[in-house]
C-alpha cells in the first residue's frame, strides 16, 4: 500500500515535468520494480531529471536585504539544506566522540568548570560533555531561593576572573550580579573550545566497565553509556533502547544531589558493587562543606573522578546552600586530577592497558 502510493507521487512528479524517462523510470520498464525515493539523496539528483515544481523552486536571484521598514529578506534555503546541515555534524561528531579522552557528566557549575579547565590546559585532549537537560547548567541559573546573584567565596573568586565573569568584591567573597552571567559566560567559552563535544538532552545511563586486576574491585570505568533523554525518561535508565556508547578512560562525573538523574554515578557505583554504601549528603554547613568538596574531589573507582553535589552524596558531606565557590573549586580541582590521570596512564583507543613507568 505504501509503496503503490509512493509510486503513484513519483508518477505524478515525472508527468508533470519529465518527458525523458528518469534513471527508475528506465529500470521499472526492465521489471526490476524500483520506484524513486520521495527524497532523493543529492547524489542521485544529478543523473534524475528533476524539473521544478512550484514548491520546488530555489528562487536563486533573489536579493538578500537587511530592510527592517518592512523589506528583510532571506537567502534562499531548501529544508532538507538544514536538515544535513545538522545531521551531517551531528552523525560525524558521534563518529569521531565515540572514543574520546575524557568524558564529562553533567554540565553544572562543576562540570561546566572542569571542562573549561581541561580544555583550556590540553587543547590535544578530546572531551565529550553529556548533559541530561536541554539546558545545560544545572542548578547555577539561580542563586539561594530563587534569587539572581551568585555568591563564591575567596579564593575561587580567581577562577571567575580567569574565565572572564565580573564581579563584586565584598571582602571575603564575591558576588556575581546574576547566576546566569556565571553559566553562560563560561558555557560559551566552553563550547568555543574545539576539542570539547557537547550533547545535551543526552543522559549518561550506565558506565562501560572493563576487568581491570590492580582495581580493588576486578573492575574499572572505561565509558559511558547514553541515549537521548526523552528515551531514558520513557524507558528508564539501565533500558535496553539502543543506548549509545564513549569509550573512554576516564570519565569525570558531575550529576548533582540525588534526584531522578542527580547522582548518577555514585549510585551506579553501589548498584554494581564498585562502592558499598553512599554516605547521603548532610545537613548545611557552608564553612566545612566547600572546603571538603574541593580538596576531596578525586578518582573514587579506577576510570571515575567525582565531585560537586555528587561527591557529597558519595561521602556524606555536608551541603552548602546558596555558596558556589566549592562547585567552581572541585571542578578545577578534578580538570588537575584528570590530567595526573592521564599522563600517568597508557592508552590504546580509549582504553587503559596499563601505567607509565615513572623514572
Ligand atoms: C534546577 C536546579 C535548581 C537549583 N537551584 C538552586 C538554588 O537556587 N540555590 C542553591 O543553592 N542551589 C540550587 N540548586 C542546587 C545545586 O545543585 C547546587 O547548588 C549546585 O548547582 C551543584 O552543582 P553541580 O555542578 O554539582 O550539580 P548541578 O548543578 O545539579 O548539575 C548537575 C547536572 O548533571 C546533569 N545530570 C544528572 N544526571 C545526569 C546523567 N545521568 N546524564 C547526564 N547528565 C546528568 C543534570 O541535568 C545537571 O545539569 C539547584 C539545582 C538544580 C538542579
Amino acid at each position: 500500500m505504501a509503496e503503490s502510493f509512493k509510486s503513484s507521487i513519483a508518477f505524478l512528479r515525472t508527468a508533470n515535468s519529465a518527458p525523458t524517462p528518469t534513471i527508475y523510470e528506465a529500470k521499472d520498464k526492465m521489471g526490476l520494480g524500483i520506484s524513486p525515493p520521495l527524497s532523493p539523496p543529492q547524489s542521485d539528483t544529478k543523473s534524475i531529471d528533476y524539473k521544478p515544481s512550484a514548491d520546488n523552486i530555489v528562487p536563486t536571484n533573489k536579493e538578500i536585504k537587511v530592510n527592517w521598514e518592512g523589506g528583510y529578506t532571506f537567502a534562499p534555503i531548501k529544508e532538507w539544506q538544514v536538515s544535513r546541515a545538522m545531521t551531517k555534524r551531528y552523525g560525524d561528531d558521534l563518529y569521531r566522540t565515540a572514543v574520546s579522552d575524557v568524558v564529562i557528566i553533567g554540565a553544572g557549575s562543576a562540570g561546566l568548570t572542569c571542562a573549561y579547565a581541561l580544555a583550556k590546559e590540553r587543547p590535544d585532549l578530546k572531551i565529550t560533555i553529556c548533559e541530561a537537560g536541554v539546558a545545560p547548567g544545572g542548578g547555577a541559573w539561580l542563586g539561594g531561593q530563587l534569587m539572581s546573584a551568585m555568591v563564591v567565596r575567596k579564593p575561587a573568586h580567581e577562577i571567575l576572573a580567569e574565565v572572564g565573569v565580573p564581579f563584586e568584591d565584598e571582602g571575603d567573597y564575591v558576588v556575581v550580579r546574576h547566576a546566569a552571567l556565571f553559566t553562560s559566560t563560561i558555557l560559551s567559552k566552553v563550547l568555543q573550545f574545539p576539542n570539547v563535544k557537547l550533547y545535551n538532552a543526552t543522559a549518561v545511563e550506565d558506565l562501560i566497565t572493563r576487568a581491570d586486576p590492580s582495581s580493588p574491585t576486578g573492575v574499572r570505568v572505561a565509558g559511558v553509556v547514553s541515549n537521548w533523554t526523552l528515551v531514558t525518561l520513557a524507558h528508564g535508565l539501565q533500558s535496553c533502547m539502543d543506548p549509545q556508547t564513549i569509550t573512554a578512560p576516564l570519565v569525570c562525573s558531575f550529576a548533582g544531589h540525588d534526584g531522578p538523574f542527580g547522582a548518577f554515578s555514585v549510585k551506579r557505583l553501589v548498584a554494581t558493587g564498585m562502592v558499598e554504601k553512599l554516605g547521603n549528603m548532610r545537613a548545611l554547613n557552608m564553612n566545612s562543606a566547600e572546603d571538603y568538596i574541593v580538596n576531596n574531589t578525586r578518582e573514587v573507582v579506577p576510570g571515575l573522578i567525582t565531585g560537586g553535589m555528587e561527591l557529597s552524596e558519595l561521602d556524606g558531606a555536608n551541603r552548602m546552600g546558596a555558596t558556589f565557590g566549592g562547585m567552581l573549586g572541585s571542578g578545577y580541582k578534578a580538570a588537575k586530577e584528570a590530567i595526573k590521570f592521564l599522563d600517568a596512564h597508557q592508552i590504546v583507543d580509549g582504553e587503559v592497558v596499563g601505567r607509565k613507568e615513572t623514572a
